[in-house]
């Protein structure tokens, strides 16, 4: 909601407008797009308090069902909004139309998907125990839980940790990305229309190093889940250790589609291309590495460069293929890791700032690197843009050491028809998801790294359960008779 200009931090559920704001730029133009709240340590200090006073005073005690239901009708209202906030999505964030409607889909799907499995969450009676006495273990909320988010999948990244931490019970206070907080802040103001009492969810937007800083250090979190870059998460994690707070990290990567021969080819190649343009490859889980049969390579070659050529780049809300970047930070950052990959690789198709797309957007051409060097930066270091990096080989072995000779350890993609080797890459590759014949999986598919792409699952059962801490009971009781 606008206060004094600025759309303003929500608190309590209060809205708060600061004295300083944060300019938010429209990617798709490089225009000034909306002012918002500047957090800093005070209002997060508030931020935190009130999500205390709700905790204690009201969400703890109300019945999973109540919850659940509240979480409902939150889904429900996202859900009618469909057009709006799908519209703001791909104006804060340059993504295509259609992307940003699926994220809309999604993040109400999160809400539906928590409040209908908090309702089989349960405890367990530990057997055995000594005579006289019954052992429980019951799950309770953590209590306040710091959610700090990135700007890729503004309203989706915050409906994936805020849900399943407010169906268990806890009270939220959300960072949302400085590049792209509307959305973010105008769920805030869905929820508290669809009941959701005031203080169980506050967002307070703001530069990373003021209100994301300052909330990882706050004494008064019990839980901090983070997504963003690895060396923020590092940061936030010693922060959040001086108080004992554990730390969920959702961090970066660079997944490898790895395409045999026997690969139906019609259905690999769109997803290999699909997941590395979709929000212009600004995508934790993007498949940015292809590794492919040698057998193959110049055909699968030829046909992902002709689909990059042909993607249509534009402003986000007329729904091009391809969006700008969220930035010109960005677009340069990736630019620049293009330009020093150029001598150890061949640069197919891409490669450079396109000088055709109307508007002033931050655009970068669909590229793609052949025969790249598997130790070099282009093999290795997340781009976070349109770049795909191919890395052809000969055996399966092959393809195993290169999967997972990188930091990262996010997704992996197997297309083959070969169920023997689809199982063994499934159990070998080094990765949190491994998709096989497919990439991606839906809200109930628990989600997560290995090695540098973090640690702890967001999404699925899983992630409702670590909204909650377990508390064990020990009952001891006299015969009675
Ligand atoms: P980032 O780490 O710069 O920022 C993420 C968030 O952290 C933002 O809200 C930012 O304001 C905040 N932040 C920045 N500095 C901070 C500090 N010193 N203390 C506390 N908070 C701070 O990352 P980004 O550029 O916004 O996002 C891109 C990265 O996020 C990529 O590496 C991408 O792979 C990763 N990502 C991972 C997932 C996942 O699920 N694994 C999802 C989306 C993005």
């Amino acid at each position: 909601m606008q206060v004094a200009g600025q759309v303003a931090a929500l608190i309590g559920g209060q809205h708060v407008a600061t004295d300083d704001v944060i300019t938010v730029t429209d990617p798709s133009t490089g225009q000034p797009l909306s002012t918002v709240a500047r957090c800093r340590e005070a209002e997060v200090a508030q931020a935190v308090t009130a999500a205390r006073r709700a905790f204690r005073d009201d969400w703890r005690h109300r019945t999973a069902s109540d919850r659940a239901e509240v979480l409902r009708r939150f889904a429900t209202a996202i859900r009618e909004e469909l057009a709006e906030l799908a519209t703001l999505e791909s104006r804060d964030t340059g993504k295509p139309l259609s992307q940003a409607r699926a994220d809309v889909h999604t993040t109400a799907a999160y809400f539906e998907f928590y409040a209908s499995t908090v309702l089989a969450l349960h405890g367990e009676v530990v057997q055995p125990s000594a005579p006289g006495t019954m052992v429980l273990s019951v799950r309770e909320p953590h209590g306040v839980t710091g959610h700090i988010i990135p700007w890729n999948y503004p309203m989706a990244m915050m409906g994936r940790t805020v849900a399943p931490a407010l169906a268990a019970g806890n009270c939220c206070v959300v960072k949302p990305a400085e590049d792209a907080p509307l959305t973010p802040l105008r769920l805030g103001d869905l929820a508290l229309e669809a009941g959701l009492p005031p203080g169980v969810l506050n967002i307070v937007p703001g530069y990373g190093e003021e209100a994301g800083a300052a909330l990882a250090a706050h004494p008064g979190l019990d839980h901090l889940s983070f997504t963003g870059s690895g060396s923020v998460g590092a940061a936030v994690t010693r922060a959040a250790a001086a108080h004992a707070v554990p730390v969920t990290l959702e961090l970066g990567g660079k997944s490898p589609n790895i395409v045999f021969a026997d690969a139906d080819l019609d259905a690999a190649v769109p997803a290999v291309v699909s997941s590395i343009l979709q929000n212009a490859g600004q995508t934790c889980s993007a498949g940015s590495r292809l590794l492919v049969e040698r057998r193959i390579h110049a055909q699968v070659i030829a046909d992902i460069a002709d689909r990059f050529a042909k993607a249509r780049l534009g402003p986000g809300p007329e729904d091009p293929d391809v969006g700008p970047l969220i930035s010109a930070r960005q677009r340069d950052g990736v630019a620049g890791q293009v330009a020093a990959a150029a001598d150890g690789c061949r640069i197919v198709t891409g490669g450079s700032v396109p000088a055709d797309v109307p508007g002033g957007g931050f655009y970068y051409s669909p590229t793609l690197l052949d025969e790249v060097d598997p130790g070099s930066a282009a093999a290795q270091a997340e781009i976070f843009g349109p770049v795909l990096a191919v890395l052809p080989f000969d055996q399966p072995a092959e393809a195993l050491r290169l999967a997972n000779a990188t930091q990262y350890g996010l997704v992996a993609g197997v297309w083959t028809k070969d169920v023997d080797r689809a199982l063994w890459l499934a159990r070998e590759a080094e990765a949190g998801c491994v998709y096989v014949n497919t990439f991606g999986g839906g809200v109930e598919v628990p989600f997560g790294g290995v090695k540098r792409s973090g640690h702890g699952r967001e999404k699925g059962f899983e992630a409702l359960a670590s909204y909650t801490r377990t508390k064990s009971i020990v009952l001891r009781g006299k015969p009675c008779g």
